[in-house]
């Protein structure tokens, strides 16, 4: 008669969180946070660097330095911040992101919800960002928020053919402009909520291959941490969600988009 084995514990899953800002703000406590994460899955982790206020771009190198196996930095001027962003600002950037240990530019993007920067700065900003991405050959990161329309037509009309929309919050239709594209989706806590039909359709719909997971925290902990401070350990319960979505065992989805992240941003992990 066959041993029926000993119930275990439930195996974490191996997760990467494709986009996170760990900023000194947010988390003074950066060690512990990623000890915790560690715990909890995480394998490696995309550290977004932004222009915090002008000749500041943060920690997001620094951290990355210090943590080469678990962590890796992009560089970008957000769209909340274009109209803030000096010409030395964008030097920098540059200069910066031909380095090759900065993954991809980013993130950029337009950002129509808030408005922070006015619309023309925005694209101004965003266009110079594609052309660095295009120029060096790297991804591209985007942030989009109720822009979706004029985001496609600036990726078009600048030939950007590699990278992800990151926290995507759109329906089927976008995403199916972007992956048309060539771009690759990333998916936050935001598909954990309640009223997100439109999202968990546009999920269903976008090929295994393009998937990415992201915390993009501090902010949208993803379901049961909702209201809590977010960390990149919490991508686990995302992956979960999406892979209900999907039809798919968590740790299937949960490998299949830390190995497109992998490939996406030329990381250096050893994936089982
Ligand atoms: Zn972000």
């Amino acid at each position: 008669m066959a041993e029926v084995p000993e119930p275990t514990a439930a195996t974490a899953l191996t997760v990467i969180d494709a986009h996170c800002h760990l900023e000194a703000r947010d988390y003074p406590d950066v060690e512990a946070v990623l000890e915790r994460s560690r715990t909890a899955g995480l394998v490696h982790a995309v550290v977004v660097g932004q222009l915090l206020k002008p000749g500041d771009f943060g920690r997001a190198l620094e951290l990355a330095a210090a943590h080469p196996g678990l962590l890796t930095a992009t560089l970008g001027i957000h769209p909340h911040d274009a109209a803030e962003a000096t010409a030395a600002d964008f030097e920098r950037l540059e200069a910066t992101c031909a380095l090759p240990e900065v993954a991809a530019v980013g993130e950029t993007g337009l950002d129509y919800f808030y408005d922070r920067s006015p619309r023309p700065v925005q694209a101004d900003a965003f266009r110079r960002q594609c052309r660095l991405a295009v120029r060096l050959g790297k991804p591209l990161v985007v942030h989009v928020r109720d822009a979706h329309a004029d985001c496609l037509a600036v990726l078009t009309d600048e030939g950007v053919t590699r990278g992800v929309i990151h926290c995507f919050t759109g329906d089927a239709a976008a995403a199916a402009g972007y992956l048309a594209l060539g771009m690759h989706v990333s998916i936050s806590g935001t598909v954990t909520y309640k009223k997100t039909e439109a999202l968990h359709e546009a999920v269903r719909q976008v090929p295994l291959d393009r998937l990415l997971v992201e915390t993009d925290c501090p902010y949208l902990s993803p379901v049961p941490h909702r209201g809590k401070r977010n960390e990149p350990g919490y991508v686990v319960e995302t992956a979960k969600k999406v892979a209900e979505l999907k039809g798919l065992a968590p740790e299937a989805l949960a490998l299949a988009a830390a190995r497109n992240t992998v490939a996406l941003f030329g990381l250096r992990v050893a994936l089982p």
